[in-house]
């Protein structure tokens, strides 16, 4: 047998070993998170990411925390039960008005979760949103070689990073890490740190896509990354951390037609259809090729409900926490 074949027996027992067990934890269940990108303007200039600062051709919007809440209900009436509230680091939202979003999320949207996915702020604000009802926080750690992550971050640092996310677990969150594949420069080698860095921070939720380039940035002549490689992460990260949540992310969809299937039967079992207002979807665009901007919401779930249900999975709208709550 050739090395390519021996590559590909050993890449499909991986993914199967992987299905099994995700089945073992979570049967076939795949949780359903509604995501509102509430806003694209960023102070931060991460080189791959089409919402940096310095992309001047990016349409900036931020919707007002009424908007946010009309999606919220709107998406508790299609049987939503997460919210992903997620956005560029805008200061515009103080904590003052993201105390009160959330309260009045949580006083409309009673058996609702909330999750936020709103990047760096200081331990006194991470408190006060996780007092007010917030229950979970998405921070990837995007890569975790520190020189990587410098050289793709110039306005911040991984030490700052590795403290944010200890922080949001101290506080009491569920915490969700994560990572790029194929970032420019990446090694295997890096992406085994990855690996031991989920394996020592142990998060609830880990998200997992490949990197694609955007036009607007300085990136934007880069390869995307490998959608059979981000399979393997996926599959190596349910077996080292069975309990974990995993989406299977749109950047995995836009890679390929059938990604987010391929996904899930690697292992992950989460999706996040869009609830944002279709007209502000296509500003939202941090890489090229972005799926499911045209689609209004409830096109969004029922279109999910069925691909999750042809590729042999049942849809669950329950909150889905952690296992380990
Ligand atoms: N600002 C928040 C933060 O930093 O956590 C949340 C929004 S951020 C735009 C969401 C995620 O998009 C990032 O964590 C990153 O992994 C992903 N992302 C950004 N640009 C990308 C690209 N070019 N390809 C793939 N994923 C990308």
């Amino acid at each position: 047998m050739g090395r390519l074949e021996q590559d590909q027996e050993l890449r499909a027992a991986l993914r199967a070993t992987a299905g099994r067990k995700r089945r073992e934890m979570y049967g076939l269940g795949v949780y359903v998170r509604g995501l509102i990108e509430f806003s694209n303007i960023c102070k931060q200039n991460c080189m791959y990411c089409g919402i940096r600062s310095s992309n001047r051709r990016a349409q900036r919007y931020r919707l007002h925390p009424d908007e946010i809440l009309e999606c919220c209900k709107e998406g508790y009436e299609l049987g939503y039960r997460t919210f992903v509230l997620q956005s560029g680091e805008d200061d515009w939202y103080t904590t003052d008005m993201l105390v009160s979003l959330i309260m009045e999320i949580k006083r409309k949207c009673p058996d609702a979760a909330v999750t936020l996915s709103i990047g760096e702020r200081d331990n006194e604000c991470y408190t006060r949103l996780f007092q007010a009802g917030a229950d979970r926080f998405l921070l990837r750690h995007e890569t975790a070689s520190a020189s990587l992550y410098q050289s793709l971050h110039p306005t911040m640092t991984f030490d700052n990073r590795r403290d944010r996310l200890r922080a949001l677990k101290e506080i009491g969150y569920q915490v969700g890490a994560g990572f790029m594949v194929g970032l420019p420069g990446q090694s295997l080698e890096d992406l085994a740190e990855d690996l031991l860095y989920l394996q020592e921070l142990d998060p609830d939720m880990i998200g997992i896509g490949p990197f694609i380039p955007h036009e607007g940035t300085p990136l934007r002549h880069e390869p995307a990354g490998s959608l059979e490689t981000t399979l393997d992460m996926i599959a190596l990260t349910r077996l080292i951390i069975p309990g974990a949540l995993i989406p299977a992310t749109t950047a995995m969809g836009t890679a390929h037609p059938y990604g987010r299937e391929l996904a899930l039967q690697a292992g992950a079992n989460v999706v996040m259809p869009n609830l944002s207002p279709v007209a502000v979807r296509p500003k939202y665009t941090l890489y090229n090729g972005k799926i499911c901007t045209g689609d209004e919401s409830a096109q969004c779930r029922f279109c999910l409900e069925l691909r999750i249900r042809e590729a042999g999975f049942d849809m669950d709208m329950g909150r889905g926490d952690s296992l380990k709550r």
